[in-house]
């Protein structure tokens, strides 16, 4: 209870902080849908009294028109609010999904990844789909349980004479002594607490049943999006998997998320069948009380139609609180997935030193890492020092470790064991900034945006278009933005604008090797920077690369060892630990990894020459 509680204290000081005018907005919505059925309620029985007796026009008139008045008036308030209040909601649902993307962008990757925290992202998007925003729906169930309490404390209002009527003036048998009034009030209070179980019950159902359906309509997500990406459409058109993921799609959403929807329909929709008996029972009850009333004679027909209307308006009034109440048990797990993702922390803590980003020295000091999911390390005591303006290649066979090597670098992860140090000082003390400005990095699997050629180089700077330019030659790719319509300006891929270009995958990688030099960061870390690359596209990168790293310290990772005779050293690398390293000269005669992986590659061209 405490639980639930603290969870909602929390979800409407959140609510507040996101939208400030929306709870007022609430509550003056309510407070005119309570107040309006009453309206009707009081006027109409003052002019059936009117008309009962002996009608005076003036009378009627007046009565008739303060009713249209008062009418009209709560109408136009409720106009007015309404789409302030969706439109206020529409915000609420925006700022729950920035605060989520905030804290995305900003926890260190190694959580990012992390299989459960994704789950938890998951989850929180689904609930997104299904119910807007937990916050929005905290606001209308706030609105809805509002407008039922005004509802009450009219209905209330209205009928409290004739309660006291029901303790006061009796007469004989059950009907007219104060203990039908009795059992009446206890069969509202068992009818409150029945609605409560069951559309908590309902909503619960209905919760387990989304998250299972979810589950599924993530699944058919996935393949659709396969079935519609263009970038996905050559493998599922050649390999014919249409077939394939169409079933697997259709089968999973259709037959299993047809019977979980169909289970759940039946449940809640029993559910609702046994509030609207509990709903009955009690207005019969009403309907009883006040009739036996009536028939002693105790007020008049204008009390009468008062009395049944404000009671039968209590009666809904209650059920609406209980059903407000029972739909926590949905919300509740909805605002918790949203909580527990921007509590999430990030286990990598910045220092504040900064160190000058002209020449760094990079030392790996006896490094361990071990991925989160992983049960062995990755990288096994790593020891390696580059100097200032240093090119190391890294070679090694796939899975060696070499990216890894890169990430700890970068400091996407924190070694386990052991530290890297940047002119001396270890990367865990230098400020979030700092290690941002060190490094520029192509990996291999590199992301370009959909975004203009601009933006994509000079990642959102105003770009200065000398460095630009210059970026994009030193890249091999000037020529080509040259010769497109709106040059750097034009957008890249179609994916949000029509006029997008399409570009090959040797031009995005040339595009994201001069996002690299553009942000002349003073260690530049190239990971199979040629692997798209044409022959000749990427001789003449091998041919620049002296001059793209002039004077930076420079790690280079490929598989073509003759490249790796542009660097000054070569670290290698075999299952996750450095296993030799020193100048190509030396590592071809010594007998080891790298002769061996030379001698593999040497012996492919041999082949290939004398064929
Ligand atoms: P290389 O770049 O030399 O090909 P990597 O550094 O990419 O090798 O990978 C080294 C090993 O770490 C591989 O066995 C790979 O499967 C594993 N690995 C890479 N990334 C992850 C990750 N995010 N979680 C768990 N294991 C990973």
């Amino acid at each position: 209870m405490i639980r639930y509680i603290r969870a909602y204290l929390r979800a409407f000081a959140e609510t507040v902080r996101f939208e400030p005018l929306l709870v007022p907005v609430a509550v003056l919505l309510a407070v005119c849908m309570g107040a309006k059925p009453f309206v009707n309620i009081y006027f109409s029985a003052r002019i059936v009294a009117e008309l009962s007796g002996t009608p005076e026009t003036d009378a009627l008139v007046l009565l008739v028109a303060v009713c249209l008045g008062l009418n009209f008036l709560l109408q136009l308030l409720q106009d007015a609010l309404t789409p302030t209040f969706y439109m206020l909601r529409s915000r609420l649902y925006e700022k729950e999904r920035m605060a989520v993307e905030h804290k995305l962008f900003r926890l260190d990757f190694a959580k990012l990844e992390d299989s459960s925290f994704q789950e938890l992202v998951h989850l929180h998007t689904e609930s997104m789909d299904r119910i807007f925003s937990a916050f929005v729906q905290l606001c209308w169930m706030f609105k809805d349980f509002l407008t039922g309490l005004v509802t009450l404390v009219c209905a209330a209002a209205l009928i409290w004479p004739l309660l006291r009527l029901g303790v006061t003036k009796t007469g004989d048998g059950f009907l007219h002594s104060p203990w039908f009034l009795a059992v009446l009030g206890l069969g509202i209070a068992v009818s409150v607490v029945v609605i409560l179980h069951l559309s908590g019950k309902t909503s619960r159902i209905w919760f387990h049943s989304n998250e299972r359906y979810g589950r599924l309509n993530r699944l058919f997500r996935r393949y659709r999006d396969l079935l519609a990406d263009y970038n996905s459409g050559k493998e599922v058109r050649l390999y014919n998997e249409r077939p394939l993921i169409e079933k697997e799609a259709t089968e999973q959403l259709l037959s299993k998320g047809e019977v979980i929807l169909r289970e759940t329909s039946q449940q809640s929709a029993a559910a609702s069948a046994y509030i609207a008996v509990v709903g009955a029972l009690v207005g019969f009850g009403v309907y009883t009380f006040i009739g036996a009333k009536a028939s002693l004679g105790l007020f008049d027909i204008e009390a009468l139609v008062r009395y049944i209307g404000a009671f039968m308006q209590m009666i809904s009034g209650i059920t609406a609180i209980a059903t407000t109440l029972g739909r926590h048990a949905e919300l509740l797990p909805n605002l918790e997935y949203y909580f527990r993702i921007v509590d999430t922390k990030s286990d990598m803590v910045y220092g504040d030193k900064e160190i000058a980003l002209d020449a760094v020295e990079v030392e790996f000091r006896d490094v361990w890492f071990k991925y989160p999911s992983a049960k062995d390390y990755t990288l096994r005591d790593i020891s390696l020092k580059i100097g200032r303006g240093e090119r190391l290649a890294v070679v090694g066979r796939n899975g060696s470790g070499k990216t890894t090597f890169i990430k700890l670098l970068c400091r996407l992860y924190d070694p386990d064991r052991g530290a890297v140090f940047v002119n001396g000082v270890d990367l865990r003390d230098l400020s979030c900034e700092c290690v941002t400005r060190l490094f520029s990095v192509v990996f291999q699997d590199f992301k370009l945006f959909a975004l203009t050629v601009s933006e994509n180089v000079a990642c959102g700077e105003d770009a200065d278009e000398r460095k630009l330019a210059e970026s994009l030659k030193s890249a091999g790719v000037l020529e080509r933005i040259e010769r497109m319509e709106k040059r750097e300006h034009t957008p890249l891929y179609k994916d949000l604008d029509r006029d997008g270009v399409e570009i090959s995958g040797g031009e995005a990688q040339k595009l994201a090797l001069a996002r690299a030099l553009y942000k002349d960061a003073p260690v530049v870390v190239l990971d199979e920077p040629t692997a798209a690359l044409d022959p000749v596209a990427e001789h003449e990168i091998y041919k620049q690369f002296n001059r793209f790293v002039e004077g930076k310290t420079a790690i280079y990772i490929s598989h073509r060892l003759s490249s790796c005779r542009f660097c000054d050293r070569i670290a290698v690398f075999r299952k996750g630990a450095l296993v030799q390293h020193g100048t190509h000269d030396e590592l071809v005669c010594a007998d080891g990894e790298y002769k061996r992986l030379w001698d593999a590659q040497a012996a492919y061209y041999i082949e290939e020459l004398a064929q």
